[in-house]
């Protein structure tokens, strides 16, 4: 899915679109659904499509919502090393929005925890 800046403009309020499509961070412990535990899908706020569920859903206690697996293939990563950080930025593959990061100290069974901003995120509740 290919949109003009502008065009992402107009869909996302500004916090989301500083985030998604300008590798922005939130603050922590400040997202709606760092503390949200209902049950359901997370998709991406940009285009809809499914990346992460409830039921993989963890406290990490790192001030983002984290999720120790993917949903979806559509969840793809790549090296990113800005800030003189060597980290693993998380993005939506199908419409290149910035979702986070996924970082290598998460639980059983995969290990991994995908740090991920609540305003890259649309909820949908499950029926
Ligand atoms: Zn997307």
């Amino acid at each position: 899915m290919k949109k003009t800046a502008e065009q992402w403009r107009q869909q996302l309020d500004e916090e989301s679109y500083r985030v998604c499509r300008e590798k922005g961070t939130e603050r922590p412990f400040t997202g709606k659904y760092n503390d949200h535990r209902e049950r359901g899908e997370y998709v991406c706020i940009c285009c809809g499509e499914k990346l992460f569920e409830s039921a993989t859903k963890f406290d990490a206690g790192c001030g983002w919502p984290s999720f120790y697996q993917q949903a979806s293939e559509s969840v793809g990563s790549r090296e990113d090393s800005t800030l003189g950080m060597s980290r693993t930025e998380i993005i939506c593959t199908n419409c290149d929005s910035h979702l986070g990061h996924v970082f290598t100290d998460g639980p059983d069974p995969t290990g991994l925890r995908y740090c991920v901003n609540s305003v890259s995120l649309d909820f949908k509740p499950a029926e």
